[in-house]
């Protein structure tokens, strides 16, 4: 089953998990259609018009018939669907994070686990799906824990690499919390390499970048891997 992330906060006596809510439960409270109608509805009408003539081209090229009853409303369906799946161009990080940065006395390490996201590979335009796991060790401020995976989507919602998107995480959210340290693994799967190219269907990869204590001490940088192992879901 899908699942929103699962949030946990490590204590030195302790461990405490918090279930992931599923995405029946968020589809309930609305909030998957409120977000996706805004974001459909900010884009922009000239890029759709723009996008939807270059994808006419592209399916001419490919040898298909246009006018095939299947196809018709496509192109305008690619070019939302593509503006929708690059909206992290748009997107602002001071925005997002604003009203939910939290000045707290807080240090113990804060762990999002299982972030599912959805990027496009840079060099074919082809899906990256996974999971991305966030811990960060506060220095006196903590975020709203929503905001996480916003912080994420913004990434990932991008042409990418996926190492290039798991220090970006980092360094966002190193820039908004000047945290003691910041961990982002991700774990994900890219289906240029798995429709086409080596064609290696179970091939996942992972990347992972380390900032501050996440880097320098091994026990800090211990304690958030052996947290991560911990009911994964990819
Ligand atoms: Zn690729």
């Amino acid at each position: 089953m899908w699942t929103f992330p699962d949030i946990s906060i490590s204590h030195s006596e302790g461990l405490r998990v918090g279930e992931g809510i599923t995405l029946h439960e968020a589809l309930g409270r609305g909030e998957f259609f409120q977000i996706k109608k805004r974001e459909i509805g900010k884009m922009n009408k000239e890029k759709v018009k723009e996008i939807a003539e270059l994808t006419r081209r592209l399916i001419t090229v490919l040898g298909e018939d246009l006018t095939r009853p299947g196809l018709i409303d496509t192109p305008e369906r690619v070019a939302r669907s593509y503006l929708f799946l690059t909206e992290g161009y748009r997107q602002d990080l001071n925005a997002i994070v604003k009203d939910a940065l939290y000045e707290e006395k807080c240090d113990e390490m804060v762990l999002v686990k299982n972030i599912h996201f959805f990027s496009l590979c840079e060099h074919h335009l082809l899906p990256i799906w996974g999971v991305c796991h966030i811990g960060y060790l506060p220095a006196g401020r903590i975020i709203g824990i929503s905001k996480i995976p916003r912080i994420v989507d913004m990434f990932a919602r991008r042409l990418q690499l996926q190492e290039r998107m798991t220090y970006q995480i980092a360094e966002a959210l190193q820039s908004v919390l000047n945290p003691k340290g910041v961990g982002v693994v991700t774990e994900a799967y890219h289906l240029c390499m798995m429709m086409r190219g080596v064609q290696k269907q179970e091939s996942r990869t992972l990347a992972s970048a380390m900032l501050g204590g996440f880097r320098t001490r091994e026990q800090t940088r211990l304690e958030f891997l052996s947290l991560i192992e911990q009911n994964k879901q990819l």
